[in-house]
């Protein structure tokens, strides 16, 4: 017995877990700095696991009033109608959902090239089919609607990052504006704004109003600190109202994390906190670091180090977690997460140290 035809589904290549990295290096897991998936060095906010606490004898029952307090709370945090707001498990749900509610098998889907390899495989999934658009590290990995439009061929779904994953540029408002109007009728563009809250920039979830061929999709997993308990969602459409009863799977948004994330999103101290840190990091990596970078937006900053591959390894054993661009096609990049004050420098000054290192060798 085998399962069907899985040979162009390429399995997704998370950064390693510190607990893994400290036991190959005999370190302790307090050793290591991880700066490889973009978590918040802060940790949960705490009013999100002071509920976590108080309702884990609770657990015996299903997600119901919990999953409709937050599916309000956040209806009413974008000044939208509830059935506008698709909670899912992290915000990798929210793209399978979009998937199962768009794609036909055979129905192409556009991503960005660097970009986060989720866009494609749910597609395949799917029984989708994938194509990109380029992305070019020559033009700073400029987001414009020409650059998408060159590429575009009546796609059902073409995916907008924005901060963009792994290199941080922005699609400006103006072009998504742009975008928005000059696709097709049947073609939904998805605005990825996982990183959103580091930005600026306002959400485009405030076009939601005006354009019926949009969705947004948000993540408590970064700013908020809970991605260990897979919480995110999806903005739609106005009219797609009873779809999200017909594609979502049964209580995929655990009832503890329905919960947390409701009391994360009521704690603006620890998401202020957040947001300032990576700001203060991104500067920090900016200036000090001695390997260009690019400007972001979001909790991370891609540097070109020459040989990724290599820096990488020699950080990770000096204690420093980052990133490897290579397998989005950037094979001279590492991502560096924001850390803490403490931990930026640290991963600077090692990075620094052992990029010196590797080009002497
Ligand atoms: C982290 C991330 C997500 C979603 O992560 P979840 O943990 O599933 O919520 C989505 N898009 C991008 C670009 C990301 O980096």
């Amino acid at each position: 017995m085998q399962p069907r035809d899985l040979s162009a589904h390429s399995p997704y290549v998370p950064g390693r877990g510190v607990e893994e990295v400290a036991r190959d290096l005999g370190m302790e897991p307090e050793e290591l700095t991880k700066l490889s998936s973009n978590e918040n060095p802060h940790g949960p906010s705490p009013a999100a696991v002071d509920v976590l606490r108080e309702y884990a004898a609770q657990v015996h029952v299903y997600p119901k009033a919990s999953h409709t307090d937050l599916t309000d709370r956040l209806a009413t945090e974008w000044d939208l109608s509830p059935e506008q707001v698709w909670v899912s498990a992290g915000a990798d749900g929210s793209l399978d959902y979009l998937s199962r509610a768009m794609l036909d098998p055979g129905d192409r889907v556009l991503v960005p090239d660097p970009g986060f390899s989720y866009y494609g495989m749910t597609a395949r999934y799917h029984h989708g089919t994938v194509s990109s658009y380029p992305l070019p590290k020559a033009d700073g990995f400029s987001q414009t609607a020409d650059r998408i439009m060159e590429a575009y061929d009546g796609e059902r779904i073409v995916y907008v990052t924005t901060p963009h994953n792994p290199t941080g540029s922005e699609m400006a408002r103006a072009e998504l504006v742009d975008l928005l109007g000059r696709v097709d009728d049947h073609t939904l563009v998805v605005c990825d704004e996982a990183y959103g809250e580091y930005s600026e920039r306002e959400s485009a979830a405030t076009l939601l109003d005006e354009f019926d061929n949009l969705a947004v999709t948000r993540t408590f997993s970064k700013a908020y600190g809970l991605a260990g308990l897979r919480i995110g969602y999806a903005l739609v459409p106005t009219a797609w109202a009873d779809t999200y009863a017909r594609v979502n799977t049964p209580f995929a948004a655990n009832e503890l994390a329905c919960r947390a994330a409701r009391a994360a999103l009521d704690d603006d101290a620890h998401l202020e906190k957040t947001v300032e840190t990576a700001r203060w990091a991104r500067e920090y990596m900016y200036d000090h670091l001695d390997a260009p970078t690019w400007e972001s937006a979001g909790n991370f900053v891609l540097c070109d180090v020459g040989d990724a591959s290599a820096v990488a390894d020699a950080s990770q054993r000096a204690g420093v977690i980052v990133r490897d661009c290579s397998s989005f096609g950037l094979p001279a990049c590492l991502r560096v997460s924001t850390g803490t004050r403490e931990g930026t420098k640290r991963a600077v000054e090692v990075l620094n140290r052992v990029a010196r290192e590797v080009a002497e060798a």
